[in-house]
C-alpha cells in the first residue's frame, strides 16, 4: 500500500506550504483507491485555513469547503484520499492534535515541514481504525511521473 502522486501535484502541495510560511496551509488530496489498497492523487485543492487562532501550529478546513470538494469528486467520479498540511519550522510527523483532529479512516495525511521559507522532508500517514484504537502508521509516499 502506498500513496501515489504524480510529481508536478507533490511539487504544488510543497509549495503551498512556503507560499503559506510560517503559517501552516492545508488542502484536499482528491484521487482513487485501487483495488490494493493503495491510493492516486488526481488532483490536489489547496483550502484557506480557518484557524485564526494559532494559524502558526494548527489547520482546519472549513466544513463547507469539504462538502464542495467531496461533491466535485463525486461527480468527477474520484474520492477524497487524503489531506495535507505543512509544520513550518517543526519535523514532518504527525502531532497529538493531527490524530485527535483527523476523522477520515482510510484517508492518508501529508505532512510537509518548511524549515526558513523552504520545504524539506513531506511524510504521509495512513489513519486506521476509530475512536480509541484511532492511530496513525507510517505510509510509503511514492513520487510519479506525471
Ligand atoms: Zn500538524
Amino acid at each position: 500500500m502506498a500513496l501515489k502522486i504524480p510529481v508536478r501535484l507533490f511539487d504544488q502541495l510543497r509549495q503551498h506550504g512556503e507560499a503559506t510560511y510560517p503559517h501552516e496551509c492545508c488542502g484536499v488530496l482528491v484521487g482513487e483507491f485501487d483495488e490494493s489498497g493503495g491510493k492516486l492523487v488526481r488532483s490536489v485543492v489547496p483550502c484557506g485555513n480557518t484557524r485564526t487562532d494559532s494559524l502558526a501550529n494548527r489547520y482546519h478546513i472549513s466544513p463547507s469547503e469539504l462538502v464542495r470538494i467531496q461533491r466535485d469528486a463525486i461527480l468527477a467520479g474520484q474520492d477524497i484520499v487524503g489531506f495535507y498540511h505543512s509544520h513550518p519550522d517543526h519535523p514532518a510527523r504527525w502531532s497529538a492534535t493531527d490524530l485527535a483532529e483527523a476523522h477520515w479512516t482510510g484517508c492518508s495525511y501529508v505532512i510537509t515541514s518548511v524549515e526558513n521559507g523552504r520545504a524539506l522532508l513531506s511524510n504521509s500517514f495512513l489513519l486506521l481504525d476509530q475512536e480509541e484504537a484511532k492511530h496513525f502508521e507510517d505510509e510509503p509516499l511514492k513520487v510519479i511521473e506525471n
